[in-house]
């Protein structure tokens, strides 16, 4: 019995090959794919598709399935991942972490529940088998990794490696928000999961290398695996990594949890994040039931699923039905087919960014992919527009990278009709002129003109735009138009607008005139995280803005009877700070969390360059004042006494009676240990703790697969002692 992917035309195939042309393309694959596993687990920068590398890996399991002395100890269907990097110190795991089988399609899912029934004894489908339960997970596209907690406190973390030895990256782990220092109470167990980047962050880092001129990252899996593999732990902790985890291994648990859901309740309880999208209890048309819903729902997701993993529910079932070679018999990944689609490429435009880069963007006929409509894709650079030789003309293959970003995959060459024009970027900048430039060596072409009107029309357009200042009604257009006439010498300007001049401005009368006055007044006051975003700081952006911001109130407590605005008002005092710590103590950005070295030095730059360091200035002169962050600042840096309760950051809700507490005190008992309560359960719930007589908001968080307390687990989770601030 296996569950490795067994296509029967290619077995056919493979028969018919006869063993010499089967050995020789046994061989053929076996080489690419160890050289792609390299790629991907060690210089986690793959250069095949993951679905191309999948059809590869199903050929080498047809040629195995029809000439099984093709299967040898170090066929890579037998070996599991690309071993470790030599970078880091080994880890040992104390059970083999391992990979799993994937299904393609429902009748894939079918014979392997099929495969299943058999294995436990089971009568065969349609018969009912209500014994047999599944569970469905969401496979979070990340990287596996394991934590060891000793008495509570997480000491190792490894990734899996060759599935037996994997990669010391414990400093690393630590940077990471959702992985506690400790657990809720004083166990030793090892807890399995998945790190993963968020899709936002992705695209974040994308675009700031795209702006360096760095290679870009292919997914997000393959940005978080880059980030997470780090020799240096302050750039994992630079980029946001968050992470689900999935297998509980307590040898001290064993007996009392019986089931994987029952683990999946354990980890959350232990105060690790658990993926809240799981559902229980399903049979194998239910399960179908469940990818159905998701193939498309799994775009809105702020983090990429490659697919579901299907996992038989009872611990004891799946201790019956083992393992083959390198994945469970009771677990099977099922994969969602990669969205590709066709379209042309109806012409290729080099757009100025804000740094003054030129970026060739294929202007693509509008089709939909992974649930929107695109018309446009980066190209990124002149090199890799070579590379993948992308023509003018050319029908392309399009995906979304990382379910984000659309991408030119390749050109169908077999479709061209010799029409086809090659792309070149322009010697000169399209809007202004001036001659282009590319360094020695260097990737990017760009405009040195920092008075360049397309770079001055971005910063601008960013500063009055959503992400910034947030003016409604101040878009691109008028932007654009407010430059040209000479309205905007600063972004101190926008503020300094009036009706009459307003209206003198192509399609506004008075109406839309006052409109915009008007929101233009209502954009004078903004959080502080918004007014820095909207500075167009290199580097910066939402999140940096945010963990500069707390960290700059932290520093400024507000003085008695001081106001926001004017000169000598709170925001005043922040711009004066900002100029003053890039002056005389520059290295101190290096110590706002989650700010790196890089960072720090754009930070540096921008607040001590003559063309930069007053504008937030002018901005207070102009009438802007700041909000006070309402995020708390981080412990480390905070002034105020740090939220350190057991609960800080829980939501939980209290439902039925409960003996020892009536519900008033259940949820002061919550509140006392930092946690929030809420009267309703949804998936931002963390704890559901039912009382006698607990009626749907019980099923409601069963369905959810929240953490269910009953009155002694609530206890032992309130008497825990609370962490200590430097844990
Ligand atoms: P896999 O990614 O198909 O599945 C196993 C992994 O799924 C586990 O190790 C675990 O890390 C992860 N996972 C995520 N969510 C999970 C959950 N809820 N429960 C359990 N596990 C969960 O197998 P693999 O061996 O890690 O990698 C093989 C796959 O990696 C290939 O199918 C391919 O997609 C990709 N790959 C691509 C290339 C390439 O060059 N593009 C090279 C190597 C591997």
């Amino acid at each position: 019995m296996t569950n490795l992917p067994v296509d029967p035309a290619l077995v056919e195939a493979a028969r018919a090959g006869g063993p010499e042309v089967s050995a020789a393309r046994h061989l053929e694959l076996a080489t690419e794919i160890e050289r792609a596993n390299r790629l991907y687990y060690l210089e986690d920068a793959p250069d095949l598709s993951d679905a191309d590398y999948d059809a590869r890996f199903r050929e080498l399991v047809a040629l195995e399935t029809a000439w099984p002395a093709l299967r040898t100890p170090a066929s890579p269907t037998v070996c599991i991942g690309a071993g470790t990097s030599s970078t880091f110190t080994e880890v040992r795991h104390s059970r083999p972490m391992l990979s799993l089988g994937n299904a393609f399609s429902d009748d894939e899912l079918r014979a392997f529940d099929v495969r299943v029934r058999r294995g436990l004894g089971l009568p065969a489908a349609p018969e009912p088998a209500p014994e047999l339960r599944y569970g469905v997970e969401l496979k979070i596209d990340g990287l596996a990794v394991s934590l060891r907690f000793e008495g509570g406190r997480f000491v190792l973390g490894a990734t899996r490696g060759d599935g037996t030895t994997g990669e010391d990256v414990t400093a690393n782990l630590r940077t990471i928000r959702a992985i506690p220092a400790r657990l809720t109470e004083t166990l030793t167990i090892e807890a399995r999961g998945e790190v993963y980047m968020p899709k936002a962050e992705f695209a974040r880092i994308n675009s700031e290398r795209e702006e360096a001129g760095l290679p870009l990252y292919a997914n997000p899996r393959n940005s978080g695996a880059g980030s997470l593999r780090q020799l240096d732990p302050t750039v994992t902790a630079s980029r946001r990594l968050s992470a689900w985890f999935y297998q509980l291994i307590d040898p001290s648990s064993e007996s009392s949890v019986a089931t994987q859901s029952g683990a999946l309740a354990r980890l959350t309880a232990l105060g690790l994040p658990v993926n809240p999208e799981s559902v229980w209890d399903l049979d194998i048309e239910g399960v179908i039931g469940f990818i159905e819903t998701w193939r498309e729902r799994r775009h809105g997701l702020p983090y990429e699923t490659d697919g579901v993993v299907v996992k038989v529910d009872r611990l004891d079932q799946q201790a019956r039905l083992g393992l083959v070679a390198r994945a469970p018999r009771w677990a099977i990944a099922y994969k969602f087919p990669p969205e590709q689609v066709q379209t042309i490429v109806e012409e290729i435009v080099a757009y100025v960014g804000r740094t003054g880069t030129l970026t060739p963007v294929a202007h693509l006929r509008p089709v939909k992919v992974a649930g929107s409509t695109v018309s446009r894709a980066t190209l990124h650079n002149l090199d890799e527009v070579r590379r993948k030789d992308i023509r003018i003309g050319d029908t392309v293959t399009l995906q979304k990278a990382g379910d984000v970003i659309p991408e030119v995959v390749r050109p169908l060459v077999e479709l061209r009709t010799g029409a086809e024009a090659m792309f070149e970027m322009p010697a000169v900048c399209p809007v202004c002129a001036t001659g282009v430039v590319r360094d020695e060596g260097a990737v990017r072409h760009y405009c040195p003109n920092l008075r360049c009107p397309a770079r001055i029309a971005q910063e601008y357009g960013h500063f009055a735009g959503r992400g910034g200042m947030d003016i409604e009604g101040a878009g691109w257009a008028v932007v654009e138009q407010l430059l040209q006439r000479g309205l905007l010498a600063s972004r101190a300007d926008f503020f300094r607008l009036d009706v009459p001049t307003l209206m003198t401005l192509d399609r506004f009368a008075r109406k839309s005139a006052e409109n915009l006055v008007a929101s233009i007044d209502r954009a004078r006051r903004r959080p502080l995280a918004r007014i820095l975003n909207s500075l167009g700081i290199p580097q910066v952006g939402e999140q940096t803005a945010i963990d500069v911001a707390n960290w700059l109130a932290a520093r400024t407590p507000p003085a008695d009877g001081e106001p926001m605005g004017g000169d000598g008002g709170w925001t005043a005092r922040v711009a004066a700070e900002l100029k003053r710590v890039a002056r005389t103590e520059p290295e101190a950005f290096e110590a706002v969390p989650g700010v790196g070295s890089t960072v720090a030095a754009g930070l540096v730059r921008y607040f001590t360059e003559p063309g930069t360091c007053d504008v937030l200035g002018e901005l207070v002169e102009a009438g802007v004042e700041a909000e006070r962050p309402t995020i708390r600042p981080s412990p480390a840096e905070s002034e105020e006494a740090p939220s350190s309760g057991r609960l800080a950051g829980r939501t939980l809700v209290v439902t039925g009676s409960l003996a020892g507490f009536d519900r008033h005190a259940a949820e002061e008992a919550i509140r006392a240990a930092g946690g929030r309560t809420s009267g309703s359960v949804s998936k931002k719930t963390d704890y559901l703790v039912a009382g006698e007589n607990a009626g749907s908001k019980l099923a409601k968080a069963q369905e959810l697969g929240i953490a269910i307390l009953d009155e002694e687990g609530f206890r032992r989770l309130l008497q825990v002692e609370p962490e200590p601030a430097d844990a």
